[in-house]
């Protein structure tokens, strides 16, 4: 039988979760669920230096929001729990001590001075075979020595010993198999007994082995922690057991070469965090794509194809579609280049695909916040306005610049279109433009139209003056949806109302 799919994403709680993160933990969640297999989240929070408060409610916050479901975790619980790595040091302890006990592990008291003369001393230093025997550690020392250092409380350090002269095998499925010779490793430290905390190393990859993980998907910058994932499985006779390592491609810049950051979000102006967050520490705020209007679908969509393809075209997918189109061997080992302007375009598709009611219910909010009274207005009429516009928006924040003059009189008029269209004669022309409307008294007559059009016409007036001139003192600028679309919204006595406003106003100014 094949072995149940397990996957884990095991984030660290040092700072908000990067859109590279949500990346590798979407690709987990979908080659998961593609499987029928379970998704765990493991916080791995063995470095108390770095340990940032509010991270982990963040990444699952995160999570949530982008709809990435977690079968086993901290909140979720599961049968191979604790799935924080701070509630598991019992576990680290008997681990470490089955090494000691075998021999695969070492006791090291070099203090930080003396691993800095060493490095001083010894070009391209590295705590290894061929340096271990100079240092200070239980393969050098006298056993009475160690018992007496450790019976005195001096802090030590465990390390894992590395025999020299291994082909170690890293076996991926995206980069085939890799070999490292383990001359080039180091002696890993796999635990302090400072803080009675096991390194990332060892708790990593013994909770890969106890929560049973058969794939571990992640970060290609992981790569180089693999050959010790290998080794330390053979150390403690967990070879059989090897997950399937993945290791995916980098997300880039935008523009040029090298990693995607923190610094090309701000200097492009996108999100590279998914919640907004602030720094506890700095007060410090990164913007997030929740806050900056993406649907979370959208955002879904635009990750699963930075580093996959589905092989022919298409590029609107649900997360369902992604679950049963994703697979590895269209995962790309080269990096990613992060396209934003896609990102918008995703979600101008998302947008646009929900109906004027969904929308309009997302747009009340931003009215609101505009000091529209919304209840005084008809859900109906948002609703309206929402369709003449949505095609024109990439965010719900947008809808307000592109239908503003559907809540409010204009308060001014675009000088250059004024310049442009307005003359002495205007005035008159839109007074008779005003008899002509005074005759609808249905603004959605569709007669109206033509009305307009054939008078301009048989008058021998300049049609896009005298339309732009009617749309000025209507809307304040030469923009917005097709005209009569707006009035026939706006209504006959808001619409006279403000071509007589506009005549009053314009004529002043011009
Ligand atoms: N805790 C590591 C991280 O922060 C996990 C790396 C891995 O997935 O093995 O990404």
């Amino acid at each position: 039988m094949e072995k149940k799919v397990r996957v884990r994403f095991a984030p660290s709680p040092t700072g908000p979760l990067h859109i590279g993160g949500v990346r590798t933990a979407l690709y987990n969640y979908l080659f998961a669920k593609q499987n029928d297999g379970n998704m765990i989240l493991r916080i791995e929070d063995t470095d108390s230096q770095r340990f940032v408060s509010g991270a982990e409610d963040y990444i699952n916050e995160s999570l949530k929001w982008l709809g990435i479901k977690i079968d086993e975790g901290v909140r979720e619980g599961g049968n191979y729990g604790p799935y924080k790595q701070s509630e598991r040091k019992d576990i680290y302890r008997q681990h470490v001590k089955q090494l000691l006990d075998n021999g695969k592990a070492y006791i090291a008291f070099d203090t930080p001075e003396e691993l800095e003369n060493a490095r001083n001393q010894i070009k391209n230093f590295q705590y290894d075979s061929s340096t271990r025997m100079s240092m200070r550690n239980s393969l050098s020392l006298p056993a009475d020595e160690v018992k007496k250092l450790i019976d005195n409380g001096v802090k030590y350090v465990v390390r894992f010993k590395i025999e020299p002269g291994r082909e170690v095998e890293v076996n991926d499925l995206l980069r085939g198999k890799v070999v490292i010779k383990s001359d080039i490793l180091d002696d890993k430290v796999l635990y302090k007994s400072s803080d009675d905390l096991p390194t990332y190393h060892l708790a990593n990859i013994v909770d890969d082995h106890l929560m049973e993980i058969s794939h571990v998907i992640r970060g290609e910058e992981w790569l180089p922690s693999a050959p010790l994932h290998v080794l330390l499985y053979e150390a403690f006779g967990w070879q059989d057991t090897m997950p399937q390592f993945v290791h995916l491609p980098l997300l880039l810049k935008p523009d040029g070469k090298g990693k995607l950051s923190k610094r090309d979000g701000d200097r492009l102006g996108f999100p590279v965090f998914p919640l907004e967050w602030t720094d506890p520490k700095s007060g410090e705020i990164s913007s997030g794509y929740r806050e900056s209007g993406y649907l979370p679908d959208a955002v879904i969509n635009f990750l699963a194809l930075l580093g996959w393809n589905p092989g022919d075209d298409t590029e609107l997918m649900n997360i369902d579609q992604l679950i049963e189109r994703f697979s590895f061997d269209r995962c790309s080992k080269a990096g990613a280049k992060f396209d934003f302007e896609k990102g918008k375009w995703f979600n101008h598709k998302y947008l646009t695909e929900k109906s004027d009611v969904e929308i309009a219910d997302l747009f009340i909010p931003v009215l609101k916040n505009k000091g529209i009274d919304v209840e005084k207005l008809d859900k109906y009429y948002i609703e309206k306005v929402v369709g003449l516009v949505k095609g024109r928006i990439n965010f719900v924040k947008d809808l307000w610049d592109n239908s503003y003059f559907f809540f409010e009189f204009p308060d001014s008029y675009d000088e250059k279109a004024v310049k442009k269209r307005w003359s002495a004669e205007m005035p008159g022309i839109l007074n008779e433009l005003i008899e002509i409307l005074e005759k609808f008294d249905d603004f959605n007559d569709p007669n109206i139209e033509p009305t307009v059009l054939g008078w301009i016409e048989q008058k021998g007036y300049h049609l896009g003056n005298v339309m732009n001139a009617f749309r000025l003192t209507v809307v304040g600028e030469c923009k917005g949806p097709h005209m009569f679309d707006i009035t026939a919204l706006l209504g006959k006595e808001e619409t006279i109302k403000r071509i007589r406003k506009g005549i009053e106003n314009i004529s002043l100014d011009a």
